[in-house]
């Protein structure tokens, strides 16, 4: 496997990083997780274009231009003989000393890692998943805007573990206010009486391309969708229930906290999404 670091490709043995980068020491860089479908980076520029506002939100400077980021994402997966895979791009802070201060930290590395992911079993696609509300709470936006895609993802590793120990494959995260936040590497829908709802950023969201891409699908087949406040409460009583994300991609949620989702199958609102989904994956996006 070819790795690129800092503008080389070079064999995965030896793409190392300095233990003094930040990226280690604090968590202190932003990172994108991309999907390759059939030789088509999907959305690559709309997943720049979050990665460019995390480094504006946390002063970092890229080293490389937008479109040397492209082609190299590109590069990473033909050097790789990849047609279909997951690409991982990290910035990190860069070396520095002991001490927490980024402006001692001269120059970003940039890493890319182009290879393959299978984030839950495939026959849970079929079946649905069967998740579980953890203690942990989403960081908030006063502490971190969870719009930024940074490279500590101590708070949702938490809520991973307190999932896995409720014996679920996912975590549904409230924010401090009590109210749904997402998953731990996932945005989550509902669908309510026809309508698809799916809370705000400013609930603790990430701003998922999946999600977007949703938004996009909704619209075009005529399903209401709004951004809403909601509890768990909402959530049991909803007719439906999916997750997305780029390593999730489109996953239908059958059970929560013991409680059956609609009939406790996969439902066709979410059927017709992910139909559509998988139609677009091969064409919105970037040919490599
Ligand atoms: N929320 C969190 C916390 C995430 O890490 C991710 C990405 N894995 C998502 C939501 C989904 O975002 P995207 O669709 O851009 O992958």
């Amino acid at each position: 496997m070819k790795i690129y670091l800092d503008g080389k490709f070079v064999a995965a043995a030896d793409a190392k990083i300095s233990v003094f980068d930040h990226g280690l020491l604090y968590g202190d860089g932003i990172f994108e997780g991309i999907r390759l479908y059939q030789g088509n980076v999907f959305r690559l520029e709309e997943h720049l274009e979050r990665l460019w506002y995390s480094a504006k939100a946390i002063l970092l400077n890229i080293p490389i231009s937008r479109p040397e980021m492209a082609a190299a994402v590109c590069e990473a997966c033909r050097q790789n003989g990849l047609r279909d895979g997951y690409i991982r791009l990290l910035v990190t802070r860069g070396i520095g000393d002991l001490g927490l201060s980024p402006w001692l930290c001269p120059k970003p590395s940039v890493v890319i890692i182009a290879d393959k992911i299978v984030l839950y079993p495939p026959e849970y696609y079929l079946t649905g998943l069967s998740i579980a509300t953890v203690p942990t709470r989403r960081v908030g936006p006063a502490a971190v805007p969870p719009m930024i895609k940074s490279l500590n993802y101590l708070n949702n590793i938490l809520a991973k573990i307190e999932a896995r120990q409720a014996g679920a494959l996912e975590a549904i995260m409230l924010n401090e206010a009590g109210f749904v936040a997402e998953c731990t590497g996932d945005n989550i829908f509902i669908v309510h009486k026809g309508r698809l709802l799916t809370p705000a950023s400013q609930q603790g969201a990430l701003k998922g391309i999946t999600r977007e891409t949703i938004f996009s699908i909704a619209q075009q087949l005529g399903i209401p969708l709004e951004e809403h406040e909601l509890t768990r409460y909402d959530l049991w009583n909803a007719d439906e229930c999916f997750l997305t994300g780029t390593g999730a991609e489109v996953i239908p949620v059958v059970k929560l906290d013991g409680r059956e989702i609609g009939d406790g199958k996969p439902g066709p609102v979410t059927g017709r999404v992910l139909t559509e989904f998988r139609q677009r994956v091969l064409t919105e996006g970037t040919r490599i």
